[in-house]
């Protein structure tokens, strides 16, 4: 699949669904039928030690050896980017279920919290290493695991935080640049903006709100938090802080005190004052003013030119440290 950011159709990430069997997770999504009484084909489990987490990896069938040793360094890979950007993995263990489907790439994710954690990647069977070097989702997914689950009407901050961070932190880990992901971020803002009849975010809850929305919410937090902190503390400090207060996906918090842990992480008041601000009205946010404040200039497809004589590229160039 092309490199981009999530699209509805492609990285469908679904809340927990605590009444789905693993079995039938397993079987199902992985598009194999068994004639009954046959023996089923049982995954092939490896522990990775990553990151200070045991993720216990499972292969449905499917998988080459070189494929399955290439899958084990994007784990690890993805895994330190995340525990990089959060200061820690965000949680001790997990499971990562990789399913085979035809052709190459990293087809989609989505993250369980029920009846334990589980991430569940769709591989193409002729992914190559070139693909996962260049992939998000795993990272996307893993993201997730930092955040508690919130009412679904508000899974915007889940999608958002996710959609934003990957890139953040990918680019902290040395896996993408910073033109690349500023200029995905101006390729990809504009869907979160409000289209005519929409609500505040907790009231709208499409696809471009809920994923681009969601991550445009965490721009302006990120920019405003560090604006006020001289640029020493944003979002990734904000969302350590709710890691330590033990806010993960395997615990429900309302997204009122996920904010307000974060901003107690910061001293200041500034994501709460932002939902106030987004969660129940349209706010219109002029993208093009921001994009130059910041000093990013959009060139090609999901390129940025980076211009430092902006007023607030410093405030950009702190964020990804
Ligand atoms: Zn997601």
């Amino acid at each position: 699949m092309p490199r981009s950011r999530p699209a509805a159709a492609s990285s469908p990430c679904a809340r927990a669904c605590g009444a789905l069997p693993r079995r039938a997770l397993l079987l199902g999504l992985a598009g194999l039928t068994l004639p009954a009484h046959a023996p089923a084909a049982e995954p092939e489990v490896v522990v990775v030690d990553a990151a200070g987490a045991r993720l216990e990896l499972q292969f449905a069938p499917g998988f080459d050896a070189p494929l399955r040793a290439a899958v084990q360094a994007w784990v690890r890979r993805s895994a330190d980017a995340v525990a990089g950007y959060f200061g820690r993995f965000p949680v001790p263990q997990a499971e990562i279920l990789i399913v085979p489907v035809d052709g190459r790439g990293v087809r989609g994710g989505t993250a369980y919290a029920e009846p334990s954690l589980l991430l569940r990647l769709r591989l193409g069977r002729d992914a190559t290493p070139a693909e996962l070097l260049d992939d998000w989702i795993m990272v996307h997914e893993m993201v997730h695991l930092a955040v508690p689950r919130v009412p679904r009407p508000q899974n915007w901050l889940h999608e958002g935080v996710a959609t934003y961070v990957e890139g953040v932190a990918r680019v902290q880990a040395g896996l993408s640049t910073p033109q690349r992901l500023w200029g995905e971020l101006v390729r990809g803002m504009p869907h979160g903006l409000p289209r005519e009849g929409d609500r505040g975010l907790d009231l709208t809850p499409t696809w471009g709100r809920t994923y681009w929305g969601g991550a445009l919410f965490c721009l302006l937090a990120d920019v405003q938090a560090r604006r006020r902190s001289g640029g020493r503390a944003g979002l990734q400090q904000a969302l350590q802080g709710v890691l330590a207060a033990g806010g993960h996906y395997g615990v429900d918090w309302p997204v009122a005190r996920i904010l307000e842990v974060a901003d107690t992480a910061l001293g200041q008041t500034t994501l709460t004052e932002l939902h106030a601000l987004m969660g129940r009205c349209p706010a219109a946010v002029d993208l093009t003013a921001l994009w130059q404040d910041l000093g990013v200039e959009p060139r090609g497809p999901a390129e940025a030119a980076l211009h430092d004589d902006a007023p607030l590229a410093p405030l950009r160039r702190a964020i990804v440290g």
